[in-house]
């Protein structure tokens, strides 16, 4: 049994990067806590929380020490109210993600009427509202935009992991209905690099293994596009999951993940699919 791994797989740049630095910020010592899970991923959380970096639902639960931003952002306020509580914050605020603020406020700023295509109860899409000022419609498809547009200036940001056809459909609705429209194509390759490389895969393969957090809206989305072009698809977190019954008469078994799963656990799964291809 040969086990191929999709092009593009695993942890992107902003996760990688908010690990490192929670890592650090681990072996500096002292109290240290993330603001919500660092990443959609169980067993990466609990490995941080064997290096004493705790999860904090919100800011009242972090009395002193340093206080982590996931990848996701915040609103600038948040940060705010940490630092006045004497924190020292690390801002691990994905540097796409960052973008996606700087376009919102910008357009706020030059009186666009901000429209955010993205889901609404994201962490992501709170925080690039909040650099709106508050003030964005929200809108996942171009079927949720009012019948009148909200102004005659628009302006569109865009949650980092949208499809590029959602917002060009947004575009292409609100295009005609109003004077002036500014986009910020603020949409991350990380994603669709991914999407692209496991549906590539799903096609070629007897079995595909999608590893990572089964709360990990970027693999559930992994596993639904692998799942329509190949029936045999299983999402694991890890090598536990597995089943021998999944690989029975497979000669060729692809293995994709999404970006919130780290290295270890990719290797991981894919060391005990290879003992199974050796014990049959
Ligand atoms: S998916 Fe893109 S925007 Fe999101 S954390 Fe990864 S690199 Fe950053």
């Amino acid at each position: 049994m040969k086990v191929i791994v999709a092009r593009h797989a695993g942890v992107c740049y902003g996760v990688e990067r908010a690990l490192k630095l929670a890592d650090e910020a681990a072996a500096a010592g002292g109290d240290v806590a993330t603001l919500g899970p660092l990443i959609h991923n169980p067993q990466a959380v609990a490995a941080l929380q064997g290096k004493g970096v705790g999860v904090a639902s919100n800011l009242d639960d972090v009395a002193q020490g340093t206080l982590i931003i996931r990848s996701h952002g915040v609103d600038p306020a948040v940060i705010v109210a940490a630092e006045n509580k004497g924190l020292a914050v690390i801002d691990a605020t994905c540097p796409f993600v960052r973008a996606a603020h700087t376009c919102a406020a910008d357009l706020a700023a030059a009186g666009y009427r901000v429209v955010i295509v993205g889901e609404s109860d994201h962490p992501e899409v709170e925080g690039i509202l909040a650099h709106a000022g508050g003030e964005a419609l929200i809108v996942q498809r171009a079927g949720d935009l009012p019948s009148k547009p909200p102004s005659r200036r628009i302006g569109i940001v865009v949650q980092t992991t949208q499809p590029p056809a959602v917002l060009q459909e947004v575009v292409g609705a609100l295009l005609p209905r109003v004077a002036e429209l500014r986009v910020c194509n603020t949409i991350c390759s990380a994603t669709a690099k991914r999407q692209e490389s496991a549906a590539e895969l799903a096609d070629g393969v007897d079995v595909i293994v999608v590893v990572g957090g089964h709360n990990s809206g970027n693999t559930t989305r992994l596993t639904e596009i692998c799942s329509a072009r190949n029936p045999r698809t299983h999402h694991v977190e890890t090598a536990d999951e597995l089943e021998e019954v999944w690989f029975a008469g497979a000669e060729i078994v692809g293995v994709t993940a999404g970006a919130s799963t780290p290295d270890e656990q990719i290797r991981g799964v894919i060391d005990a699919i290879e003992a199974l291809a050796g014990d049959a």
